[in-house]
This record gives structure tokens, C-alpha cells and sequence, in this order.
């Protein structure tokens, strides 16, 4: 397995993961993202330079990929014979795919109520055992944490610390790519896992001297679900954006940390921004993410306008694709309307008549 041409993270990262002989090389093509320029968001709000993470591109269509390629290697290297998850979808789909492809029996809990299709249809596909309930993801999150405490079964959550060893190989890929660490990064905050990470790689890679700066981190929740932001858990979370809606982020402290030591700031952002980023990003980059993703932009859109000055050279991690979600597309663009079979009625629907 080893020297393939397209390594996954725990291959391509080794020296900077917690990992040796005995941890198999698991991969499903994950990491190595593009990270492109966004032209016309530059143009829009006067920033010299904004750069996309293209997270949807990992093979489930999100950067849970890089956390559960280490948390299940090592899980397996540990004598794991089950893995388990809270899921709001995505960890679902991810921890499903790394069972399937290691052989082991995986169990994902979800909330029975507000996860995207896409992602119960992956976690379903790839064969993992999938228990909805009647709770949100926190609810969830307790049942697992008690369940992980049976012999060999492995909690493949963001509480697993492998998960943010794992997660953090994206912050290594955007300074690979961009020489240096940006001045900003502006990221969506859920769990608060990731932010949590990619704090984590910039430091590794400062200390390793392969970049000279760190960013100031830049985290933003949805404003029904934003624990953080207040001060105190949110019951009943409630966003359009399903996978930040969490009430009670389980790496909260490690958040603020990563917030406080990079002199940033977690706040919130409306629905009604993160629907505006989502269509925006598709419409005018090209961009189709999941709604919890487009939150960096709304938050890089709510800072603007705000009056902050922002960075020469930002980064928003996109942490997922659109596709997961094609129902809250359909919602949120303009609806076609059906015209007769023939070149004058279509042509007239183009607008094309009078060319
Ligand atoms: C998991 C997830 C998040 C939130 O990440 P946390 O680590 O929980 O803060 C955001 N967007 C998408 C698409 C996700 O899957």
C-alpha cells in the first residue's frame, strides 16, 4: 500500500501524525484539496486576496474524511472491533466509508429528524448501522460517549483526539500551497473540532518552521445555534444549517483557546447571511457548498460590511459539498417554470426571442 501515487493524509503527513509501523495506511483518497482564488468575492468586498478550501472535495464530500482516516487507523492498530458515532451527517458518511473499507462494523446515531438525505443515503450505501433518534446531536453525543465505554468498540466523534491529529493535515495542505499561513481563516464552528485542528496544524507547522506567522482564527456559528457566542448551551439549536446545529460544542474550551491565543473571534451569523453566502458562491464562483460551510463566507460577508478591515490574504474553509443537500438548493434558487417542446417557446423562456 505504500508509495501510491495519490497518498492519503497519514501517509502524506506521517512525520506530523501520531503514527507508526503498526498503524495501517487507511485511505479513501482523502486530502489534498484544492485551495483556489475567489476573483469575484475579492472584487466585492475589496480584499487583495481570498482564497477557497475546497473541503466538498474529499471523497465523501467532506473534511471529516481526514479526521476518520487517522481516528479509525488507530482505532484498528488498537484492537477496535466496532466504531461509533453522534452524527449530524457527515461524520455519519465518513465513519461509515473508513468501516466499510477496513472491514469493521460501524453504528452512527443520528437526530431522526433534520439530516440531509445525502448524507442517511451514504452512511445507509456503505453498509454502516444507522439509528435514528428521537433527540438532537447532543442527545446523541451522551448515548455514544456511554456505549464507547464497552470493550473494543471505538467513539470515532471529534472527542477522539485522533480526529483533530487527522483534521489538521488541512491546515498543513494551505500552507504547503500558499507558502505561509494566511493572515485570517475564517471557518464554521459546530462541534468546535475543527477549528480546534486547524489552530493545531498552524502551530505545528510554525514550530516545525515551515511557515513564519500564524492566522488570526476567524470561527462564526449560526445564530440559533451559537453556544459559544453566548456564553451558555443552546437547548434547542436551531439553523438552517444542519451541520453546525449543535448546542453544546464538545471541544468548546479548546475553541476559545484557539480564538483567544490567535487574538480572533467566534461569533454568530443569520440564517438569512449563510443562505445569501451559499447562493452567492455558487452563482458567482462556481462554488456549490453545503449550507454549514457557506457560514466562513457569511461570516467574511459579515465583517465587511461591518466596517472591519480585514487581512491581505484570507482563507474560507468550504467544509462540504452542496450536493449532500439538493432539496435546500432547489429551495433557495429560482424555480424553473415548464414551457412547450419548441424552439420559439424555449428560446422566449431564454430570453433569447429578440436575438
Ligand atoms: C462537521 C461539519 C462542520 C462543523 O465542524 P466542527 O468541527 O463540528 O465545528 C461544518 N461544516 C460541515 C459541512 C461539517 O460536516
Amino acid at each position: 500500500m505504500n508509495g501510491s501515487p495519490r497518498p492519503g493524509v497519514i501517509e502524506r503527513y506521517r512525520e506530523f501524525l501520531p503514527v507508526g509501523e503498526a498503524t495501517p495506511n487507511l485511505t479513501i483518497g482523502e486530502g489534498d484539496t484544492p485551495l483556489i482564488r475567489a476573483e469575484s468575492l475579492e472584487r466585492r468586498l475589496g480584499v487583495a486576496e481570498v482564497w477557497l478550501k475546497l473541503e466538498g472535495c474529499n471523497p465523501t464530500g467532506s473534511f471529516k474524511d481526514r479526521g476518520l482516516a487517522v481516528a479509525a487507523a488507530k482505532a484498528i492498530e488498537e484492537g477496535a472491533h466496532s466504531f461509533i458515532c453522534a452524527s449530524t451527517g457527515n461524520t455519519a458518511a465518513s465513519a461509515a466509508a473508513f468501516g466499510a473499507r477496513s472491514g469493521t462494523p460501524t453504528g452512527v446515531i443520528i437526530p431522526a429528524r433534520g439530516v440531509a438525505l445525502g448524507k442517511v443515503a451514504q452512511a445507509l450505501i456503505y453498509g454502516a448501522r444507522v439509528i435514528p433518534i428521537q433527540g438532537s446531536f447532543d442527545d446523541g453525543l451522551t448515548v455514544v460517549r456511554a456505549l464507547a465505554s464497552r470493550p473494543g468498540v471505538a467513539l470515532v466523534n471529534s472527542v477522539n483526539p485522533y480526529r483533530l491529529d487527522g483534521q489538521q493535515t488541512a491546515a498543513f495542505e494551505v500552507v504547503d500551497t500558499l507558502g505561509e499561513a494566511p493572515d485570517e481563516l475564517f471557518i464554521p464552528v459546530g462541534n468546535a473540532g475543527n477549528i480546534t485542528a486547524y489552530w493545531k496544524g498552524f502551530r505545528a507547522y510554525e514550530s516545525a518552521g515551515r511557515s513564519r506567522q500564524l492566522p488570526v482564527m476567524r470561527g462564526f456559528q449560526a445564530s440559533g445555534a451559537a453556544p459559544i457566542v453566548e456564553g451558555e448551551p443552546v437547548g434547542n439549536p436551531d439553523t438552517v444549517a444542519s451541520a453546525i446545529r449543535i448546542g453544546n460544542p464538545a471541544n468548546w474550551e479548546r475553541a476559545v483557546q484557539a480564538r483567544d491565543e490567535s487574538d480572533g473571534t467566534i461569533e454568530a451569523v443569520s440564517d438569512e447571511l449563510i443562505v445569501e453566502a451559499y447562493q452567492l458562491l455558487a452563482a458567482e464562483e462556481g462554488i456549490f457548498v453545503e449550507l454549514a460551510s457557506a457560514a466562513s463566507v457569511a461570516g467574511l460577508l459579515h465583517r465587511s460590511r461591518g466596517g472591519e478591515v480585514i487581512g491581505d490574504r484570507v482563507v474560507c474553509v468550504l467544509t462540504g459539498t452542496g450536493l449532500k443537500d439538493p432539496g435546500a438548493a432547489v429551495r433557495h434558487a429560482p424555480k424553473p417554470a415548464e414551457v412547450e417542446a419548441n424552439t420559439e417557446a424555449v428560446a422566449e423562456a431564454l430570453g433569447w426571442d429578440d436575438l
